[in-house]
Parts: C-alpha cells; structure tokens; sequence
C-alpha cells in the first residue's frame, strides 16, 4: 500500500511514498509530462539520482540576487561593492557548489554569506530519462513541495531533426490556478509562486547533472509565469544576464493561457523575450468552455494585448493549439484559427491532445488532425504539427519537443 502525501493531495502532485520509506514515485500533473515517475515501465531508459538533503532554510538563495542587491548588502557589511562580482562569479561562471569552494573570500565573509543566503534551497529528489534523451527531473523544495522541469536534448528537436540545441522547460509556481479544462494541472489547486532562485535553480541543477550548457529555456512547465510576474522577470534578468546564467532574452520563450494585461506588461519589459500563447481555442464560444481565463479576458481583449506586444518587440508570437476531438477540431475552428492568426501574423503550433487520464477528451484521427493543417497552411499561415510516436518518455513530451522548437532562433 501506498501512502498519499498531504501535500501531494494539496498542490495535486501525486507522490506515492511506500511505507518502508523506499524510492518516491510521483504523478506529475501537466498532462504533456504524463506521469512519468509513476511508470517507470513506460520509460525505455531511466536513471534515479539519489536525494541529498536539501537546505531547511525558507530565506531566498542567492541565485536570486541581482548584483546591486549584493553589492548593497556587502556594502552594509563593510566589504567592497566589488565582492558582488566576485561571489557572483563563483555562483554563475565557476559554478560553485558551495561557499566554502569561494577560495578567493575570506573564512568569515564565506561563513556570513552562508549563514544569510543559502546558495541552494531545493535539490533534485529524482531524474528520469537517459542522458542523450529527455530527461525529467524533480525537484524537492525548501517546504517539501515539487516542481518538475524537463531537458530536452540537443540531437532532437520538434520534428525529431538534428539539432544542436538544449531547451529546458521549467517551472514558475507550485500547481497552477487556472483551471484549463483538457490539462492535468487544471485538476490541481494552485500552492505557490516559485520565487526567482528557484527558477533560476532548475537551470543551474540540470546544468550541474548533465554537465552541459542549456541553449534554451521555455516557461512551459507547471503554473502561469505571468501570474507570478515579478519573480518570473527577476528570474529572466539572472537568466540572460552576462554575469548570470548567459543564455539570451531571445532563448527565452514565456508560455501563457492568456493574461492579457500581464501580456502587455510583458511587452514594456526591457527584455525581448519570446512569447507562446496557449490559444487552443478561437471562438469565446470554444475557448470559454476549455479556458475559464477566456471569460475575463476574451480573445478581443487578448488579441489587443499581443498586438501590443507584438508592435513593442517586433517578432513572431507563437499560438499554441491542443487538438481535441470534436471541441476544437472542426474546419471552422481551423478558419477561425486562421483569421485569427493571419490578424497579428503569428505561427502557429498544433499539438495532438496528450490524453490525461480521468479526463475525457481524446485526440482526433491523423486525418482530421492533416485536413485541420490543410485549412491553415491554404489560408497561408506557418503551421506545424507533432505526433507522439508512442508513450515512452520522449514520446509523452510531444508538446516539450514544440517548446524547444519555440525557443530556436
Ligand atoms: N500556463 C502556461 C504554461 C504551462 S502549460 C500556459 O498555459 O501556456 C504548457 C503547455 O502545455 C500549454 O500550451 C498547455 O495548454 C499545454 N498542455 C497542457 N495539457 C496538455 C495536454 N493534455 N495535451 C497537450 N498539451 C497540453
């Protein structure tokens, strides 16, 4: 028998502790991450880090710290502002794993440093996947909650091409609260924001574990980013940023189901990052029944707001488009998709519904899925689709391989 953790049952994360204290195995709840740690026997490949403790400490790490934050508070400690740059380096560029590696601060500034910022609060409980594949790792938090982020590898990309990309897809809040009707998440209540350094902390960990640089990160994982705003931007400034992680605004993409002022806030932000709607929907007739978030900003109201931040920075927005079975998936939704992509020149992604279960819908045949293609692709819109080979690990990320198309540049 298994035991259902509390907070398993509260974000909605279903972790299955067995009694004799062995290998948790959890109920991812994205429906694009499909349970992978609960069903090792999907995986054709799967490897299990063991589980270091992580630091009990609620304080922030300080991979959230922006340079002027530390300099300040170096400054408030009679060191030199210049110190700033200095442990920034060993945090970003040497990678160091801990305060005591920092040979180049002295004993107590180290000791200080630690006792005030933790360098990490969460760490990786369990890796699924074989290295040259998609990999899925969870991670345990400061309060014992889990997120998961998913690495995409970089011989592989939406259409199974070569590539020389990495893409990370990762996580912006503990459950989500929007309640999108066809997505495992929605079946999830909505715990917390993830605050910056636990953002930028999937990064650094799956960089740590695979050993290599990551090209690419997309805002495709568990929760809303443009519901946590404030922490989702601090995390792209350390994430871009030359003294940070280094990987480019441009390599950022920010999926959402749809906040339209959030949008338009993510437009006057300085960054050009890219932007991923999650449209799967084009009438308010259809979006209203699978998106509850249409209701208080209807597609109007949204197109406003991706017109704007299309006019601010100048590039392609990508409309994502699940397709589910006799809800979405008729030649006039495939028209309406059109005119509504044709009006603010997006692309757009078809994705084939990823089935969750105890939910209902169901994905269309691979004809009706090509004859809704056809109607894009003669209304002159870009459009590509992803088919699932099959249910292993890679398989149950079909929509991670379009996340990692998004962000290649
Ligand atoms: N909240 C953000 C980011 C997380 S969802 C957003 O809505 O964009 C990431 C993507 O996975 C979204 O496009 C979401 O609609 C999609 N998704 C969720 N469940 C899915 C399923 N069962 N099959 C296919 N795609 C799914």
């Amino acid at each position: 028998m298994h035991e259902l953790l509390r907070e398993g049952l509260s974000s909605r994360l279903w972790l299955m502790i067995p009694p004799e204290g062995g290998t948790p195995t959890v109920r991812c709840p994205f429906g694009f991450f499909l349970s992978p740690f609960a069903e090792p026997s999907t995986v054709s490949h799967h490897a299990t880090v063991e589980i270091t403790p992580a630091a009990v400490s609620d304080a922030p790490a300080l991979t959230g710290m922006l340079p002027d934050e530390l300099a300040e508070e170096l400054a408030s400690w009679d060191e030199p502002r210049y110190r700033a740059s200095q442990i920034l380096d060993w945090v970003f560029q040497k990678r160091a794993s801990s305060y005591d590696a920092m040979t180049s601060l002295s004993k107590p500034l180290r000791a200080r440093l630690a006792a005030t910022h933790p360098l990490h609060t969460m760490h990786i409980a369990k890796v699924q996947g074989a290295k040259d594949a998609t990999q899925k790792f969870l991670f345990k938090l400061h309060d014992g909650r889990y997120v998961e982020s998913v690495l995409i590898p970089a011989n592989r990309n939406a259409f199974g091409d070569m590539s020389d990309r990495r893409t990370i897809c990762v996580s912006s809040q503990v459950g989500c609260a929007y309640d999108c009707k066809f997505c495992a998440s929605g079946l999830a209540g909505f715990t917390r924001n993830l605050r910056a350094d636990e953002i930028v902390e999937q990064i650094l960990a799956v960089e740590a574990h695979s050993g290599e640089r990551i090209d690419n990160v997309v805002f495709m994982g568990m929760g809303e980013p443009l519901a946590n705003f404030t922490q989702l931007t601090r995390a792209i400034r350390i994430i871009q940023a030359e003294w940070g992680i280094g990987i480019g605004a441009r390599h950022i993409t920010v999926s959402t189901s749809g906040l339209a002022p959030q949008i338009k806030k993510l437009a006057d932000f300085p960054l050009p990052v890219r932007l991923a709607l999650s449209f799967h929907g084009a009438t308010d007739e259809v979006r209203d029944v699978i998106m509850p978030v249409n209701r208080k900003y209807p597609i109007d109201v949204l197109f406003d707001a991706l017109t704007y931040f299309r006019d601010r920075k100048k590039q392609k927005i990508t409309l994502e488009y699940i397709l589910i079975e006799s809800v979405n998936d008729q030649p006039e939704h495939a028209a309406a998709l059109a005119r509504r992509a044709r009006s603010i020149h997006a692309k757009v992604n078809l994705i084939p519904y990823n089935t969750v279960e105890g939910l209902p819908w169901a994905r269309p045949s691979e004809p009706a899925q090509d004859a809704f293609l056809a109607i894009l692709e003669t209304a002159g819109v870009p459009a590509t689709i992803r088919r699932e080979k099959g249910h292993d690990i890679d398989a149950a990320c079909g929509q991670l391989r379009l996340k990692q198309e998004l962000s290649e540049v």
